[in-house]
Parts: structure tokens; sequence; C-alpha cells
């Protein structure tokens, strides 16, 4: 929206702060690239015109969605802050004091500071002496406001940059991070539990772009169950642009496993079958890593004796977000990012059916080939893949259309 006044062209703008992105000093380009398309694909309903520098990000929004713009930029990682600014094609101090005077006129406060951000240092006033001489306009122009440092009503943020200078009054904080994209891809085991969305979430906003694998065990396991895991991969997906889901037909694998195998080492070895699954997909879909939601000690296959013989079948790094979280952290991860509601949801998983009474907690490797040995595992696994059924969710253009209505 644009506001023009004797002479000088006034914006309303977003303004986009990238936060740790600005330590990358060669790979900049890359990362800021990346977060615009990403914005960019976030926005897609929205009528936006972006433009950038090493510094910010530029958002013109062509009708006056603001808000519903800025929720969706709250789910996008990258950014560190948000601001709702106005752009003044000056640099000219007296110009930009009247331009705030105005746009203060509906503002109502008592007590203020200015602060001051030069990155342009031709300007030959420091940022000290640029917010003191605003001030002091502002006093003597306003009627009943005085100055407060520590804890003004309001906080007048003034930046000069190259040929334009922004004026805003508030930030508000992303979700900090990296954008989705810039770091590879990586292949997140999903069930419906608590653990595992949290444990995607944080592999996201290292940005490592998400694809995801859920074993489901039918007839044992319900379509509860597996829609329960669709909700959590569309929550999900609102942090990835999208999620592809690898469904995987883990019955025959676990009956044979049932059938054959003594009892105690049930786990261990759906465990390792799994993981070659998830390593096997993981490259045929260019996926760098494994992600999981183990967390050292939570349950018998996660002591560390455990971990270390279900993680030798495979060569593929695996990223363990949680392993030194507590349930409880988790817990309130899952409620922010609001997948804790339908992780609770009480349907069987496949870790959970054929629960051994007495599951080993130190299993030898030796005794694991031994007893996958009594199993064609190998062609089960080949078949199981084979025919595994794949689905694209949410933030397709259609539903972030939907989503605005
Ligand atoms: P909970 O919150 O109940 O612990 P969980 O999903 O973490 O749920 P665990 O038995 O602790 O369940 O499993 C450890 C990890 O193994 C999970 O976090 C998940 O990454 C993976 N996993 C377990 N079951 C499945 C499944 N059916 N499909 C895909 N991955 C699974
Ligand atoms: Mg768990």
């Amino acid at each position: 929206m644009k506001e023009k006044k004797e002479g000088i062209t006034m914006e309303k703008l977003i303004i986009i702060k990238y936060g740790e992105l600005t330590t990358k000093k060669e790979n900049i380009n890359l990362f800021i690239t990346t977060l615009k398309q990403n914005i960019k694909q976030k926005l897609c309903a929205f009528p936006v015109d972006i433009k950038f520098d090493k510094g910010r990000m530029f958002l013109r929004i062509l009708n006056e969605d603001f808000e519903k713009v800025i929720s969706q930029l709250k789910e996008v990682f990258g950014i560190h802050e948000i601001m709702i600014g106005y752009e003044l094609k000056t640099l000219e101090l007296e110009q930009i004091k009247q331009e705030l005077l105005s746009l203060l006129e509906t503002k109502p406060f008592q007590t203020f500071k200015v602060e001051t951000k030069r990155s342009n240092k031709k300007i030959d006033k420091t940022s000290i002496e640029i917010s003191s001489e605003v001030g002091g306009f502002l006093l003597k122009n306003k009627k009943e406001i005085r100055v407060d440092v520590h804890h003004p009503e309001l906080t007048i943020y003034l930046e000069l940059r190259n040929n334009e200078s922004y004026l805003y009054f508030e930030t508000i904080k992303g979700l900090g991070g990296y954008p989705v994209s810039t770091l590879g891809k990586g292949m997140l085991m999903l069930s419906g539990g608590i653990d595992s969305p949290v444990a995607g979430y944080l592999t996201i906003k290292r940005g490592v772009k998400l694809e995801a694998l859920y074993f489901e065990s039918p007839p044992h396991t319900s379509m509860e169950a597996k829609n329960k895991v669709l909700a959590l991969a569309k929550e999900l997906a609102k942090y990835n642009n999208e999620i592809k889901l690898h469904v995987i037909n883990f019955t025959e694998i676990q009956e044979a496993i049932y059938k054959n195998i003594p009892h105690e080492y049930l786990i261990t070895i759906m465990r390792r079958m799994m993981y070659r699954i998830a390593e096997i997909l993981a490259s045929k879909n260019n996926c760098k890593i494994i992600v999981n939601g183990e967390s050292i000690g939570q349950v018998a296959s996660q002591t560390l004796t455990s971990m270390k013989a279900i993680n030798e079948v495979v060569k593929i790094p695996i990223i363990r977000p949680l392993a030194c979280f507590d349930k409880l952290e988790i817990i309130s991860i899952a409620k922010k990012i609001k997948t804790y509601e339908t992780s609770i949801l009480p349907y069987e998983d496949c870790c959970t059916i054929f629960v051994p009474k007495h599951p080993v907690i130190n299993p030898e490797s030796k005794t694991c080939q031994e007893y996958e040995n009594l199993i064609p595992y190998k062609d089960l696994i080949y078949k199981t893949i084979k025919e595994h059924e794949i689905l694209k969710l949410g933030n397709s253009k259609e539903e972030n259309f939907k989503n605005l209505l």
C-alpha cells in the first residue's frame, strides 16, 4: 500500500530479519534465495512481491492481509524476526521526521525511545545522534510524551539503508533455524507416537527437508492409526513445504518374526528390519540421513546396547534429535507444535502389538544374525518396498488457498 505525501512515497510492507543465517559467509546467497522460495511457496495464495539484500527481506503485500501473511510466516524456518514497517524512499532526516510524526498521529503512547540502525555508513551522523535528534523532534512536536529508555511504551525503530529508510514499532519473533532444504533431505521414521513428530520438527528446523516413513501392520493396526500418522505428517508439512509419506506394509515381516524368533528378541529384530527398509528408501530418495524419535533409555530397544545392535545393520547416519531429552521436555514441544493431541489418540502402533513380556535389554549382534537367518527377510523387504504406497501431504497450492477461506 503506497501513500504519497509531498514528494515522498511511504509504503507499508513486511520486513524480515534472518538471524542465524547471517553467520553464513560464502553460502549466504543460497540460504537467502532458498528462504525466498520457501516463503513464496508458503504465501502462494497471496499476491506478494519479495525483494531482499544480505540483511533483510522485504515483502510487499498487494492486498491488506498482513495478519494472515504473518501467521503463515510464523511457520517458516530461517526467519528470526518479522516486522510490519514503512519504507520511505529517502534518507533525509527532515522528511523522515515529518513522516514519522504523521504515523504517530493514531498511536496512543506516553513514553518512548528511538533506536536507529544505520547500515549506510555514508551518513555523517552516528546512530545515537540520529536517535536523539528524532527523539528531540518528537518531544517538541507532540504533547505529554517523554523518553524512557528502559521501559518505553513505544519503541520507534528507524533503519537507514542504501537509498531508503524504514520505520517500524514492533518486532514479532520468527521460528529461527535454517530455511528448509538448505541442508538436503532426510527420511523421518514417523509413528503415531509423541516423539517422532517432535524429532521431525527439530530436524526441519536445521534446514533438512524431510520425507516420512510409516510402518503399518494391517489388520493388526487400524485405519485410525494410519489416519493419525497422516494428520501428524500434515502438521509437519506446514514447516516442510508439503511432505512425502512412504507407507510400508510391515505385516508379513512382523508375522514372520513373531512365528520364528524367540520372543525376547522380537522388538530388536523388528527394529533392525525397520532400519534396513528406511536405509533403502532413504537412498532411493536422495535422503542423506534417517531421523527418528529414539531417546536414550526410554524403552528396552533404546538402551545403549540395544541401539548399537539395531544401528549396526545400516551405514547411513541416524540422527536422533531427542536422544537426550526427557519425556516431559518432548511433550512440551509436542504441545507447542500442536501434534500432542493427535499423538495421544489411543490407536495401536506396529511397535505396540506383539510386545514381548521380557524384551532383551542387552541384545547380542551374533544372536540377532542367527535369528534373522530363520526368516527370508531380504525377499520380504524387497517385496514390501516394491509395493509400498506414497502419499503427498499438506501445503499444496490448493490447501493453502483452502486455509484462507
Ligand atoms: P512414543 O511417544 O510412544 O515413545 P514413539 O513413536 O517414539 O512413540 P517408540 O517405540 O519409542 O515410539 O519408537 C522409537 C522411534 O521409532 C519412533 O520415535 C519412530 O521414529 C520409530 N518408529 C516406531 N514405530 C514406528 C512406525 N510404526 N513407523 C515408523 N517409525 C516408527
Ligand atoms: Mg519413543
